[in-house]
């Protein structure tokens, strides 16, 4: 098995140095994976990269726009099938995967793991012992979580499986799966630990529990950190410990219960 990755000319805040396409090949066939947004230059250079092989599929780990545009496309130049969880705005899968399926190519098979949390439809793939990873977990920065429980339970479904390397959606290759994957664990119960601790000593709004918890962390990026902090209240509320306002925007009321 070869792992090859073509880096999308999309570098930015969200996406890091750019979504990696990921191109596995095994016995000469192929698969791709999130062929990212529609930019002329990247797919000829994935075809590039694909060339002489025969590829078996376009997968797409989730919806999102920095992953999953140019798939139906580029699937359909290529006479091979989009595969992917679940439609979005900008991609409709021609074969649907859930947790379990598989594509094969050469001698090996792609595994859809079910991985919610980043957002609902977020799918991994797992090849021998490696894991395409989307952006439910990244090289190097923070993912936003939609779902806080879905995103523990994704994360704790992945520890201790035998993993040898993480290939992200973006950044660097992850060598160390199992102690990333629990420093990911602490993290986020670490923040919710703070976010406790901030309702404690007064904060009362998703913006001050930003201002506070946060205070490390580049304000440009608070925005995002907002959609975090919803997340893990919205887990707290479910485990009926704080009581937030139904839509928890920046001034939206949370008292602790
Ligand atoms: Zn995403």
């Amino acid at each position: 098995m070869i792992v090859d990755v073509v880096l999308a000319p999309n570098p930015g805040l969200f996406t890091g140095p750019g979504t990696n396409t990921w191109v596995i090949t095994a016995r000469g066939e192929s698969v791709i994976i999130d062929p990212g947004p529609v930019i002329e230059s990247h797919l000829e250079a994935i075809k590039t990269a694909v060339s002489g092989t025969v590829v078996r599929a376009v997968l797409v780990t989730h919806t999102h726009p920095d992953h999953a545009p140019a798939a139906n496309g580029l699937a359909t130049q290529l006479g091979v099938p989009a595969v992917g969880s679940a439609p979005g705005p900008e991609f409709n899968p021609d074969r649907s995967i859930a947790d379990g399926g598989g594509v094969g190519f050469g001698d090996i098979e792609a595994v859809c793991v079910a991985t919610p949390g980043h957002t609902p439809d977020s799918v991994s793939y797992r090849v021998r012992n490696t894991l395409f990873t989307g952006d439910h977990i990244m090289g190097g920065s923070t993912v936003v979580v939609e779902d806080m429980s879905d995103y523990l339970g994704s994360l704790e479904k992945l520890h201790g499986t035998g993993l040898e390397t993480l290939f992200p959606g973006h950044g660097p290759v992850i060598d160390s799966p199992d102690a990333t994957i629990a420093e990911y664990i602490s993290h986020r119960l670490e923040r919710e630990a703070q976010i406790l601790d901030a309702l404690e000593r007064g904060a009362d709004s998703v913006g001050s529990i930003v201002t506070e918890v946060y205070r490390d962390v580049n304000e440009a990026l608070h925005p995002m950190a907002a959609m975090s902090v919803a997340a893990h209240l919205e887990k707290l509320s479910v485990d009926g410990r704080v009581e937030v306002e139904p839509e928890p925007t920046w001034e939206a009321e949370v008292r602790l219960r």
